[in-house]
């Protein structure tokens, strides 16, 4: 079970406000500087993970029934040091991944923008349709550009009620709502600002 507690905007603009003033946080860590200007997403399947010039990730998940999250993030982190590489990295599972508080397991993930990682993890045994993966896909890759929070979580006054959305908990749809994609935007905007660079072409604007 996941905590959920609903944020509360009294207008569009104070949305907006929030994504643009989100940055801060990000850029405070160096880790995810380097990532967005590495401009670059390694994805790694589980029965070949490979990092790096060794395989020495592999080997540690392989021994475990269960993928610990903390552990594989210090590895990552390690890797990228002694490789003098940032990169994002996107791994995939079929096992559990266990992480502090929580199991996730069948087709969910977890995702550390800051760090630019994301684990997703799927039920070996079960098939997962196209349309679910690339729901979820699409939902993980949202949360790894910077939206930090769920549909569900925040009441913005000022959009109209729209419950169709990638962002909600369980990605039930593919398309993204006015207020999430308003907060992407935003939360760009807030890091082409403070970065004096471009990361967003100019159609999102
Ligand atoms: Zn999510
Ligand atoms: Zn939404």
């Amino acid at each position: 079970m996941r905590a959920r507690l609903i944020t509360k905007f009294n207008s569009i603009k104070e949305w907006k406000n929030y994504g643009l003033n989100t940055h801060s946080l990000y850029l405070k860590n160096q880790h995810f500087k380097k990532w967005i200007n590495k401009k670059e997403i390694y994805i790694f399947l589980h029965f070949k993970v490979k990092y790096g010039n060794d395989n020495s990730v592999k080997k540690t998940i392989n021994l475990k029934e269960e993928v610990n999250s903390n552990e594989l993030l210090k590895m990552i982190i390690e890797k990228r040091k002694e490789n003098h590489k940032e990169n994002a990295d996107i791994f995939v599972f079929n096992k559990p991944i266990k992480s502090t508080n929580t199991l996730i397991e069948d087709g969910e993930a977890l995702t550390y923008v800051s760090e630019g990682v994301m684990i997703f993890t799927f039920d070996k045994l079960k098939e997962y349709s196209r349309n679910f993966l690339r729901r979820r896909a699409k939902h993980e890759a949202l949360h790894l550009l910077g939206i930090n929070f769920h549909h569900e979580d925040t009441e913005v006054k000022g959009y109209k009620d729209d419950s169709h959305c990638n962002m909600q908990y369980s990605a039930p749809v593919k398309r993204l709502c006015r207020k999430c994609k308003d907060a992407l935007v935003s939360f760009w905007k807030g890091i082409e600002y403070a970065t004096k660079q471009q990361f967003v072409k100019n159609t999102m604007h």
